[in-house]
């Protein structure tokens, strides 16, 4: 059996190894265009950024890395093609490598503003180990940053350069930050923090123009007429799926790769998972980004790759860290359900969102212990009581307890 999978991010790397422990004889090789061993995108805009950590100290398949699971790493190698009726993936330097099955895993990409394109004087996008070494580097000799956009990686970067003792402003264009992942109360408490640290966010601000100064400074200007000027600019204004390849080559893409339960794309004999797929979730096809989704979803795709049938279902879940603030949210968002706020004190936050007695989402800032709790109220689809949730004094395990 002969695997090939495409992209050297969490979805690639898992799939690659899954594939190799669901069939030991498998030959499979991972491609990736980047130089490096994969590694952990994460810490790229937290701990990278302070100078905590370097990228390769976190490398996704462990201290021996991809070789040490049996899988033949190439790095710097660009796929161009997929040519589905002779089973070959073509590769940018002319190499054509033969599959039998293949796993696209190709991640998304930063969604690229007009006013400061990539490659825009002193602008910068946040994706890869490469951009968290010049981003960084930057940093250490800015004093104004000036960061678009008030979703995750906007605010993480926001958070890392206020730690480092940069003056940093967040234009977001929403009525509010992190819209798009919490509610009020927790995108408050998360503005409030920034606000502690000195960083000032406007919200319902839109960039119009953004030109570089005769000193090389950038000079924003925002759709109500006010003006910033900063020595570099980071954007963060979302991601979108990097499904070129699969769509050139002709299998269905929807906003990224249309796949069924089992990660399967239009072609039997290509899969798909992680940022760039559109799976069947709940409520229909979705989307998601963040590293959990891709790491389980990969393996289910690989082990799929390499003779299994697996579906995969997950409780999606993702974290953001900010300051000494670990943000948290874990299932599926219900509409309709209703909310419940369980007060923790101590500036922990913890809400539920409940539907038909079951608990559906739950979201909280610090209170990770009761989040895996909550995931597993919501993995065992667990009735719960309303009153009892918003009750601090009864433990959640309790909840758990009739099911084990
Ligand atoms: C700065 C940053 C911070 C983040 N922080 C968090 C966090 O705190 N919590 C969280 O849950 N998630 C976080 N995420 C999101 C998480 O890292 C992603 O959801 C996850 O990396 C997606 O994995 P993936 O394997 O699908 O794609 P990616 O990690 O994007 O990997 C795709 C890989 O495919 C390669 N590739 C693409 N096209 C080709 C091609 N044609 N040929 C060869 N190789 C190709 C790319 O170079 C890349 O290496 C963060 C992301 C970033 C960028």
């Amino acid at each position: 059996m002969r695997v090939v999978v495409i992209g050297g991010g969490p979805a690639g790397t898992f799939a690659a190894i899954a594939a190799r422990k669901q069939d030991a004889d498998a030959a499979v090789t991972l491609l990736t265009r980047e130089r490096c061993e994969p590694y952990e995108k994460p810490p790229l805009s937290k701990a990278v950024l302070l100078g905590r950590v370097s990228p390769e100290d976190a490398p996704i398949a462990g201290p021996g890395g991809v070789a040490g699971h049996g899988v033949v790493l190439e790095t710097s190698a660009d796929c161009t093609g997929i040519d589905r009726t002779g089973h070959v993936v073509v590769l940018a330097d002319g190499r054509s490598l033969p599959y039998e099955a293949l796993v696209i895993a190709t991640g998304s990409t930063p969604r690229e503003i007009p006013q400061l394109p990539v490659g825009a004087p002193r602008t910068y996008y946040l994706r890869t180990e490469a951009d968290a070494r010049v981003l960084k580097a930057a940093l250490a000799g800015c004093r104004d940053l000036l960061v678009v956009g008030g979703g995750l990686i906007g605010l993480e970067v926001a958070s890392s350069g206020a730690m480092l003792g940069v003056k940093v402003t967040v234009l977001e264009v929403a009525p509010r930050i992190l819209a798009r992942v919490c509610d009020e109360q927790i995108g408050g408490a998360v503005h409030e923090a920034h606000a502690r640290h000195g960083v000032d966010i406007r919200v319902g601000t839109t960039l119009l123009t953004a030109t570089a100064q005769r000193d090389g400074r950038i000079a924003a200007v925002t759709g109500a007429g006010e003006r910033f000027v900063a020595d570099i600019v980071v954007v963060g204004t979302g991601s979108k799926p990097d499904d070129a390849l699969a769509a050139s080559a002709g299998l269905a893409t929807d906003d990224g790769i249309v796949v069924d339960a089992q990660c399967r794309t239009s072609d039997r004999a290509i899969l798909a998972a992680g940022d760039c797929v559109r799976f069947p979730g709940p409520q229909g096809l979705v989307r998601l980004e963040n590293w959990l989704h891709a790491q389980d979803q990969g393996a289910i795709a690989g082990r799929n790759a390499a003779g299994a049938n697996e579906r995969y279902t997950t409780v999606p879940s993702f974290w953001s860290e900010q300051y000494d603030l670990y943000i948290q949210g874990v299932g599926w968002p219900a509409p309709g359900s209703a909310r419940v706020h369980r007060p923790l004190g101590g500036g922990r936050v913890l809400i539920f969102d409940v539907i038909d007695g079951r608990l559906a989402y739950a979201m909280g800032i610090n209170a990770q212990r009761d989040l895996a709790m909550a995931r597993r109220l919501i993995e065992r689809r667990v009735a719960v009581d309303a009153t009892a949730l918003a009750d601090p004094g009864q433990p959640l395990a309790a909840m758990l307890k009739p099911q084990l």
